[in-house]
């Protein structure tokens, strides 16, 4: 790799799952970086021992995962990085950039709560700045901040962005009880890891101009910055749980194809004329900075929906199998031959919205035993259906090469010697294959159902209509 490497990064928390605003950034930093041909590292940022936890981090691995968004370097985990974040502070104490303080929790607590009587800041005091203390059991190492000036940038999405250093405390880096702080471990990984890039949410834009300072101490050249506007939820309100799901797991296990998610992610918040549909390729060529909008995104479901009916339209059989076969699974339909299920999955990939949809319409393919629908029952499987489906039948046993070619010829002849139309034994035979009134084409059902199957369950139906058997399920033979 250059010099001038592009390196990204993304820095989760590990105190919950990946939600859509994680993924969102972790998407930009990728795509980012996969543009510029640079590199993007993950890195868990779980220094809070108490609330992160080793399973947060295995789901945010498996979300990224799941989503494509493979890394070069990492995880790293600030946990185990604190000799490094120590090398900084040893740094920054020798050029007497940060001091030790020595004051108490107590100590500072009660000047916090006179400058507020006196209406004024509550800022720590830098009683201990001047004082070259040493190292003591309750001290704290602290940044010595610049008391007056500004501290400003050009953020790449926000334009300039300019902090009265007066309003910046002399920060904590260390704490007394032998651990780094947020900023110091921040600012330390992003520049032993050589970021040149920050692409972050625009909650992170008051920690901005805090981390110039320790670059700044360190005498250590500033990454670009990119703060990305937050997500809204449909009704202009922060995304939330009200608005459904909002987790990346959850999306997958709702049935969701990560490249839905990933061109919906995508799409909050940054635009590419009125393109709504993008490859993973278009995304990585296309993505700019400049693009991301100032404003909040919206995150919506309908849209997400249609983009997935979208893609399940799109993407092959057999990726959309592989894809399936959890969701079959769940539903207990297991060891299906593989054409059976390919050819399932061909007839209703233009008519399922999620994979869930998906394997519960595939459900009459594999079942046992079908359900009729009742009121399909009822209006198909009757004695007026009986002679046409005892006739369609005995053709049906004549042919061999059971296709949907074969079949559709014998139902042309039907019906052209019947002078009927197609819908009169269309709609009783699919009740008798399918169990309901609506379903894929009943001559692609008929040849990925098989001979057997189709002239079983055909002779159920005709039992059923004849009246000879009472209750709605008949027994096939199964897949
Ligand atoms: N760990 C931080 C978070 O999860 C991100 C820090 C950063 O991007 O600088 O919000």
């Amino acid at each position: 790799m250059t010099k001038n490497t592009v390196v990204t990064r993304f820095p989760p928390s590990p105190t919950g799952y990946l939600h859509i605003g994680g993924a969102r950034t972790a998407l930009y930093n990728w795509l980012f970086a996969r543009q510029q041909r640079g590199k993007f590292i993950l890195r868990i940022e779980d220094t809070d021992k108490e609330r992160s936890t080793s399973e947060a981090t295995q789901a945010i691995v498996e979300s990224l995962q799941w989503l494509g968004l493979d890394w070069d370097e990492g995880p790293y985990y600030q946990s185990e990085r604190y000799s490094i974040y120590w090398e900084f502070i040893e740094r920054l104490l020798s050029s007497g950039k940060a001091y030790y303080c020595h004051c108490t929790p107590e100590q500072l607590e009660r000047r916090r709560k006179e400058a507020m009587a006196k209406g004024l800041k509550p800022k720590y005091d830098g009683r201990c700045r001047e004082l070259e203390l040493g190292p003591g059991p309750r001290a704290v190492v602290r940044l010595k901040s610049p008391q007056s000036g500004k501290t400003q940038f050009h953020d790449l999405i926000k334009g300039p962005i300019s902090f009265n250093n007066e309003e910046l405390d002399d920060l904590v880096l260390w704490r007394s009880d032998g651990s780094p702080t947020y900023h110091l471990a921040v600012v330390a990984d992003d520049i032993a890891m050589g970021l040149t890039h920050i692409i972050r949410g625009d909650d992170h834009v008051n920690n901005t101009p805090r981390q110039i300072l320790i670059y700044g101490a360190l005498g250590e050249p500033l990454p670009l910055y990119a703060h990305v506007p937050m997500i809204l939820g449909p009704d202009r309100t922060r995304l939330s749980k009200r608005h459904g799901a909002t987790s990346v797991l959850a999306y997958r296990d709702l049935g969701y194809l990560p490249q839905a998610l990933l061109n919906a992610l995508a799409r909050v918040g940054w635009s590419y004329g009125d393109q709504e549909k993008f490859t993973l390729s278009e995304l990585i060529q296309k993505f700019s900075l400049e693009n991301v909008g100032k404003s909040a995104g919206i995150f919506n479901r309908d849209k997400l929906l249609d983009l997935n009916a979208h893609y399940i339209r799109e993407t092959g059989t057999e990726e959309l199998v592989r894809n399936l076969l959890p969701f079959l699974e769940t539903k207990g339909f297991k060891n299906i031959k593989d054409e059976k299920l390919r050819g399932a999955v061909e007839t209703l990939k233009p008519r399922s919205k999620t994979l869930v949809e998906m394997a519960e319409n595939a459900r009459f393919y594999f079942v046992d035993q079908i359900t009729y629908d009742p009121v399909a029952a009822k209006k198909f499987l009757n004695p007026d259906a009986l002679d046409m489906l005892k006739d369609i039948r005995i053709r049906l046993q004549e042919i061999r090469d059971f296709t949907r070619e074969t079949v559709e010829a014998v139902f042309l002849r039907f019906i052209e010697e019947k002078k009927v139309k197609l819908g009169k034994i269309a709609q009783p035979l699919r009740v008798a294959l399918t169990g309901a009134g609506v379903s894929p084409g009943i001559f692609e059902v008929m040849e990925v159902l098989g001979r057997e199957n189709v002239l079983e369950r055909i002779g159920k139906a005709i039992n059923y209509a004849a009246g000879s058997v009472g209750s709605a399920n008949t027994k096939s033979s199964s897949s």
